[in-house]
């Protein structure tokens, strides 16, 4: 394969799966992080500061949980209790089905809170996320040169060199996918041969009139092209309707569309008179993960396909946790026995943590050859994408 990718048609395909550690380095709270990000978050306003209140007295008088442990705790501690007893239509200590469901909410606020606030909104810290990105669109890009002239689809339709596979929820790379596919073509045309980020399910724009979201099969028909991105467990720019399943997406660093959580009437349930306000979509961490949302339902079979046509995988800032159960099988389902795996991880200060994650990935992938880069991610993508003049 190209490294730079092009004008090269690349063989193969490789599929990239990033974990938290792709986005620690621009200032992505980890997993284990969040619980302390959003008790050391100022006052935000009345939404959020309840939502914290609330969180605050469950962790408290329920989980008997002292202040000072309240950074420490796992996400996973917190919902699955919660999960479970929704499940079982039974009440947690002396919370009843419906206060469950209310403090799970206040959790998902008080949690996209936190992951927003901690990412700085300037473009520096991501600089490795936009090299990744410009590398993506213009490896991706060659499908629209490709098809610009073609009769047949042939050739178009044989090149398809990666996808993304993502288990975060922020946007670090969707945003910058979007303003890369941006600047190589500004055009607005509805029929223009533009490419898009492609999440692999069905989306409309959260703008009614933003013509630079739109569905990647779409695209593809237009002679342009798509950059597969397909997000696991949701993403924090998108919102779903309750009622028709619809999901709306937006683009932007400034974009804070989780605040419009119950605000936002579905414009297409709203033209046959109804009034559906739009959710959230988050799968949170938790030992009963519910997956049994249409369109996440949708991504994670696409995963599955992305995966079994790997011929290469790259897992970026990714540990393999067991609890990522569903994950772990469907990768044990899909991936191919000769696919090659390069594992990213940062071996820093904690070799030792280093060693057992390596020890992880040998187990899991057994016979398949393992490849690992120790110098995390920004080390992998100067090695990868080398800046300019170096
Ligand atoms: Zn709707």
């Amino acid at each position: 394969m190209s490294k730079r990718g092009g004008g090269t048609v690349l063989r193969g395909k490789t599929v990239y799966v990033l974990g938290a550690g792709f986005s620690i380095p621009a200032g992505a709270p980890s997993q284990a992080g969040i619980m302390g990000r959003i008790f050391h978050l100022r006052r935000q306003g009345k939404a959020f500061d309840s939502a914290r209140q609330r969180l605050r007295e469950f962790l408290e008088l329920d989980l008997a949980l002292a202040e000072e442990q309240f950074p420490h705790v796992p996400l996973e501690d917190i919902y699955t209790p919660i999960d479970r007893c929704i499940a079982n239509n039974c009440s947690f200590r002396s919370h009843t089905v419906g206060d469950l469901v209310r403090i799970r909410q206040a959790l998902g606020l008080v949690i996209s809170r936190a992951i927003a606030e901690s990412i700085p909104r300037k473009k520096a810290p991501a600089d490795y996320i936009h090299r990744f990105a410009g590398l993506l669109v213009s490896q991706a890009a060659r499908r629209a040169e490709i098809a610009r002239q073609a009769t047949s689809t042939r050739r178009g339709k044989s090149y398809d060199p990666f996808a993304v596979i993502s288990l975060n929820w922020d946007i670090l790379l969707d945003n910058a996918l979007h303003e890369a596919l941006l600047s190589q073509h500004p055009g607005t045309g509805d029929y223009d041969p533009f490419g898009v980020v492609d999440y692999c399910c069905y989306i409309s724009s959260l703008d009614e009139h933003d013509s630079r979201v739109r569905a990647g099969l779409f695209s593809l028909g237009c002679r342009g092209f798509n950059v597969k991105l397909l997000k696991l467990h949701g993403s924090m720019n998108w919102l779903q309707c309750p009622n028709c399943q619809r999901l709306y997406v937006g683009f932007g660093r400034k974009l804070r569309i989780l605040d419009q959580i119950g605000r936002t009437q579905c414009r297409h349930c709203a033209k046959g008179g109804l009034d559906n306000r739009l959710q959230g979509s988050l799968v949170m961490p938790t030992f009963l993960k519910d997956l049994s949302n249409f369109q996440i339902k949708l991504v994670w079979q696409n995963a599955g396909l992305e995966l079994m046509e790997a011929t290469k995988l790259v897992f970026i800032g990714y540990s393999l946790p067991y609890a990522d159960f569903e994950f772990r099988q469907l990768l044990s389902r899909m991936v191919r026995p000769g696919a090659s795996i390069e594992v990213v991880l940062f071996r820093g200060a904690n070799p030792s943590q280093f060693e057992s994650e390596k020890q992880r990935y040998e187990q899991f992938f057994g016979k398949r050859k393992l490849n690992f880069h120790d110098a995390g991610v920004t080390g992998y993508m100067d090695k990868l994408i080398p800046r300019a003049g170096t």
